[in-house]
Formats: C-alpha cells, sequence, structure tokens
C-alpha cells in the first residue's frame, strides 16, 4: 500500500514521470505539484548554489503541506570556463531557457580551448524535506568533455555538447534509459532512493 505521499517541486513532467518510475517500487506515491493543486506556487531561482536553489523549491512546497517534498536543482560547470555557466545554466545567453543560444555561448566561450581543456562535470543538488520538516541533499555528478560542435537530437540543454567520460557519443546521441543511467540526475537519484528506503525503514521500527 502506498501509505506516504511525496511531492514534486518541478513544472517539468519529464522530470516527474522519470522520478515516478524510478521509486515506482517503494510504498511511496509520487506525486506532482499540479496533482495537490500548488501549481501557482513559482520559485525565484536566485540562489548563489544548486544547493540553495534546491532547498528553496522544496521548502516553498513544504511550507504548505505535510507531506515529503523533493526538489532539484542542476548545471553544467565547466573548469576552463571557472565553473561557468553552473549555476545559472538554464539563463547563461540572458534568456531562461534558451538552449541555442546557451550553446552558441558556450561554444564562443571555448573557442580557444583545447579539446583536452574541454573538461566539465553536470552536477544536481536533490533535496528532501520529510514530514517532520528534516531536510536531506543528495549530490549527483557526471564528468565529461564539451564538443566543438553539436550532436545529436535527444535530451535538451547543454545535451548535444557534451560527452560523458567512458563514452564517444553526446547525451543528445546517446538513448534516454541511457542518460538517465549515468546522468548526474539519474545518480542523485538512485543515492535518493536509498535514502528514502531507509526513512520507510526507520518509520516502520
Ligand atoms: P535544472 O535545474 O534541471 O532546470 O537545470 C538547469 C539548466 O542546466 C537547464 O536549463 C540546462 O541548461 C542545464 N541542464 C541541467 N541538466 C541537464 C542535462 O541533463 N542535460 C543538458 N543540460 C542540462
Amino acid at each position: 500500500m502506498k501509505h506516504r505521499k511525496l511531492v514534486l517541486s518541478t513544472d517539468n513532467i519529464h522530470k516527474v514521470k522519470e522520478i515516478q518510475d524510478i521509486l515506482s517500487d517503494l510504498p511511496i506515491e509520487v506525486l506532482s505539484k499540479k496533482e495537490i493543486g500548488l501549481e501557482d506556487i513559482d520559485v525565484v531561482e536566485d540562489g548563489k548554489t544548486l544547493e540553495e536553489n534546491s532547498i528553496k523549491k522544496s521548502k516553498a512546497l513544504a511550507d504548505n503541506i505535510d507531506y515529503m517534498v523533493m526538489a532539484d536543482d542542476s548545471g553544467l560547470f565547466v573548469e576552463a570556463l571557472g565553473g561557468k555557466p553552473g549555476v545559472y545554466s538554464a539563463r547563461y545567453a540572458g534568456k531562461d531557457g534558451d538552449d541555442a543560444a546557451n550553446n552558441k555561448k558556450l561554444l564562443k566561450e571555448l573557442e580557444k580551448v583545447p579539446f583536452e581543456d574541454r573538461i566539465g562535470s553536470f552536477m544536481t543538488v536533490i533535496s528532501l524535506i520529510t514530514e517532520e520538516k528534516e531536510i536531506f541533499t543528495i549530490k549527483g555528478e557526471c564528468k565529461g568533455h564539451i564538443l566543438f560542435e553539436p550532436r545529436g537530437e535527444n535530451g535538451f540543454g547543454y545535451d548535444p555538447l557534451f560527452v560523458p567520460e567512458g563514452y564517444d557519443r553526446t547525451f543528445g546521441e546517446l538513448d534516454e534509459d541511457t542518460k538517465n543511467r549515468i546522468s548526474h540526475r539519474g545518480r542523485a537519484l538512485d543515492k535518493m532512493k536509498g535514502l528514502l528506503v531507509q526513512l520507510i525503514e526507520e518509520g516502520l521500527k
């Protein structure tokens, strides 16, 4: 029986579906914020770190309900650019979520950087707030290289420019299952699942 509820602080239906799939074998009902009527709660992501933004998003819902709440915040951190675009990944080129402009800007900034130095990591911080308002955060990382031109149509964001370590295809060329298995978000979600199992076990004691 799914006796505990977990609400996801995101408007992204793909994330909701991915997380519901990953957590489907746990006795937890995973709901979107829309399903509990809190779709109007919007969060300004003005934190200086992924952790700050992630907690801000989960707190916005947890202040209104007593179910568990989960949120994530991600970004691409490129070594040669001192960690940019980082926490500002979604609006690197100015407009929020303009993937084409963001990719173009990234290529321009890395114009003179040789392949061996085009190293970066996608990072995610997932935050979980329990029914008792205890806050947990979990990180996920995927290291890789930034190419000189985009390849592949899958995914979103910087996917066509990013080749994960140990692969020769970009996230934009890899199939969804492979990406979800090795991605920053996939790895963080996997760890988060472990934490949820632990919390369930503690609740049964
Ligand atoms: P969010 O916090 O998951 O919304 O991610 C913020 C921004 O980081 C996105 O708008 C993308 O530009 C970038 N990003 C995060 N995760 C990925 C990914 O898996 N692939 C490509 N870009 C990503």
